[in-house]
């Protein structure tokens, strides 16, 4: 995901680019990602408008199977070259992000990434209606079910009530 802007850098402001990215990725337990960006030359820099689609590796929170993820995000944040022509100094590092280093080369590796990271669900499931493993013998119960007691989740509920008052108070 490295994109050569010497060109779009020279044409006027407004000028728009546009890429389509699809790569195996393999790295940060991103699989692959797909997508579209969209570059617009800004006063100061590039805007950059990214809706892409990642496939993530990640764990049921259930059942502990490893799945994979698919989620779907868009960002936009400006670059700004880093060897800036504006005097305006200030503005530089606001955009850390996204930068594009002395060879004119904008990277989005870094920034794709983290959003897809950012994406990812905190409670990832295999499948909706994943029956989780029974919290007595460890049985996964998408296989089939368990001989422990229904008591054992009678017994679940009574700590959570209890913890329920004692919050209370
Ligand atoms: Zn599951
Ligand atoms: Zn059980």
């Amino acid at each position: 995901m490295q994109i050569n802007v010497t060109q779009l850098l020279k044409e006027p402001i407004g000028s728009r680019h546009s890429y389509h990215i699809d790569e195996n990725i393999g790295a940060n337990d991103i699989k692959s990602i797909k997508g579209d960006v969209t570059l617009t030359r800004t006063k100061s820099g590039i805007m950059v408008k990214c809706e892409i689609t990642a496939l993530v590796a990640g764990i049921c929170s259930r059942c502990l199977k490893p799945i994979d993820c698919e989620v779907s995000y868009s960002f936009e944040e400006e670059s700004l070259p880093s060897i800036t022509i504006s005097e305006d100094l200030s503005l530089h590092g606001q955009f850390d992000n996204l930068t594009i280093d002395e060879s004119q080369t904008l990277d989005l590796t870094e920034a794709i990434q983290q959003y897809a990271l950012l994406t990812m669900p905190v409670k990832p499931l295999c499948h909706p209606d994943c029956a989780g493993i029974c919290p007595s013998c460890g049985q996964d119960l998408n296989k089939y079910p368990c001989q422990c007691p229904s008591r054992s989740h009678d017994q679940r509920w009574s700590k959570l009530i209890s913890l329920g008052k004692e919050s209370k108070t």
